[in-house]
């Protein structure tokens, strides 16, 4: 059975300026404008400063906006935070939630990150809640554990297939140019597929992207594994050549 639709994913992170940001948008709405409707649904995640800026390059294309992260709360005294309905007037229709580089760094906890995928949720926007294993956590043989109870921890109760995306992210894949073998992504995918198909009606056709390094080398072998419904590119996705590369790399639909 053919799976969702694949979904390309570019997370800017914090890098580039304003000129960068709307030129890479603009880059990316060229190249997608070209590509025929089969192909992937591709999505940009620019800093904060930057979502209005390309939201006005993106108009009129079918590439879409999405934030790297938001505040649970609708409003309040939250100094320096931004809230779900804010990203939305701002144009985003996916928000990222749970990003490692969140827990690690923030130490947003899988009760945060849930109650901010639920935030996301109520905004009428899409999710894309990151989970994803150490280093250590992958030696001690914890892997499928650690992800099974991140995603029971912060799972938004009232997900299905429109409004939740769920990334599998190897904290140690991420921005290191190693990734998990074929047969490492099939199990965790498979493992997360089950554990959404039990949760869910429409488990089966939730989107589960793979994230960790992906460029344009290694796209096409990642985006064939079974239930790897597309991919969270972080480093790749600031060069329109590599990401374009990742994009004709998913599986038409
Ligand atoms: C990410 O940060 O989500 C990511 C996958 O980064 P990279 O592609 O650079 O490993």
């Amino acid at each position: 059975m053919a799976g969702p639709k694949p979904l390309i994913a570019g997370n800017w992170k914090m890098n580039g300026r304003l000129a960068d940001a709307t030129k890479l948008a603009n880059t990316v709405s060229a190249f997608v404008r070209a590509l025929p409707s089969t192909s992937a649904d591709v999505l940009v995640c620019p800093p904060f400063p930057y979502l209005a800026p390309v939201a006005q390059a993106l108009a009129g294309s079918r590439v879409r906006l999405g934030a790297q992260d938001c505040h649970a709360e609708a409003a309040g005294a939250f100094t320096g935070d931004v809230s779900a309905d804010m990203l939305k007037d701002s144009g985003c229709s996916f928000v990222i939630v749970g990003h490692s580089e969140r827990r690690a760094l923030h130490g947003e906890t899988d009760a945060v990150v849930q109650a901010k995928a639920n935030a996301v949720l109520r905004a009428g926007m899409t999710a894309i809640l990151c989970v994803g294993e150490t280093l250590a956590e992958r030696d001690e043989g914890r892997t499928i554990p650690v992800v099974a109870s991140q995603l029971v921890g912060s799972l938004p109760a009232n997900a299905n297939s429109e409004n939740l995306v769920v990334a599998y992210e190897p904290v140690w894949a991420i921005g290191t140019g190693r990734t998990p073998t074929v047969a490492q992504v099939g199990e965790v995918h498979g493992a997360i597929r089950a554990g959404l198909s039990k949760k869910f009606s429409d488990g089966a056709k939730m989107r589960i992207l793979y994230g960790g390094s992906v460029n344009g080398l290694n796209a096409l072998e990642l985006l064939a594994i079974a239930n790897v419904d597309g991919a969270l590119v972080g480093g790749a996705s600031l060069r329109a050549d590599a990401f374009e590369t990742i994009v004709k790399a998913a599986p038409r639909r």
